[in-house]
């Protein structure tokens, strides 16, 4: 089965307004690099408004860096998927390392925040990674197996036909050194046949991204793997040039 590529920018805790602007006025310049593929901003929530006028109709998604799993009420500081919609989203990314590991952020939050992302209309894309020591006591299948079933347990494997999986090793997150296209394919295809237990033609369509210190130079090399459909892109996001050529490896 073919699947389409997608490229999705966490533009994490970056950007004056001024600047993000600035960013996507490029990146709208640039549209002929990632004709074929979809591309995905996710920008800090206070400029996500700003950013689907910028936007308008152009071949380019915006998401949440996180969503509450909550819907609605006394939950400071939080933003529900039904208000990322109203603000023109269609992705929300759950479970990112920085999440768990800064926020303590559980498989059993994630999954509630997989399922109110869905009860929105929003496409989760549903972050999974091992840390350094993880991978390096051989335990990183086991790890990405939990993450993995804590959700499908929860939303079983029909909830997958409109989802998205980054894999993303923690120790290649903002650390300039990422996972080889070997390491990622094997881990993308363990995925994929962890989710073909369940439902083999679901498992066949579900995109899964690479994650972890994606830029130019390996993008392509990356992408190239028969089970990596694309990137979740932190840093390089940031600078149009630099995630343009990504999209166009990707495409
Ligand atoms: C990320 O934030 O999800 C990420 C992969 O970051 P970077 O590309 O900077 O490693």
């Amino acid at each position: 089965m073919s699947r389409r590529p997608l490229v999705a920018g966490n533009w994490k805790m970056h950007g004056t307004r001024a600047e993000n602007a600035a960013l996507l006025d490029a990146l709208l310049h640039g549209q002929e690099a990632y004709a074929t593929a979809d591309v995905l901003v996710c920008p800090p929530f206070v400029y996500l408004w700003e950013a689907a006028r910028i936007l308008k109709s152009a071949n380019i998604a915006l998401g949440g860096q996180t969503v509450c799993a909550e819907s609605i009420g006394a939950f400071t500081g939080e933003v529900s998927a039904s208000m990322l919609k109203d603000v023109g989203c269609q992705y929300a990314i759950v479970g990112h390392s920085e999440r768990r590991a800064l926020y303590k952020e559980d498989d059993a939050l994630v999954a509630r925040k997989f399922v109110a992302t869905q009860s929105q209309g929003l496409t989760p894309i549903l972050c999974v990674g091992e840390t350094l020591d993880e991978r390096e006591g051989s335990r990183t299948f086991d790890v990405i197996a939990r993450q993995l079933h804590a959700v499908l347990d929860v939303t079983g494997i029909a909830a997958f036909a409109k989802a998205v999986v980054a894999y993303e090793p923690v120790w290649a997150i903002g650390t300039g050194k990422n996972a080889t296209a070997e390491q990622a394919q094997e881990v993308h295809a363990f995925i994929r046949a962890e989710l073909h237990k369940r439902d083999a033609t679901i498992a066949a369509s579900v995109r899964i991204l690479y994650g972890g210190s994606v830029k130019a130079a390996n993008a392509r090399e990356i992408f190239a793997m028969a089970d990596v459909d694309g990137g979740l892109v932190g840093g390089a996001s940031l600078k149009a040039d630099e995630f343009l050529k990504i999209c166009a490896a990707a495409a």
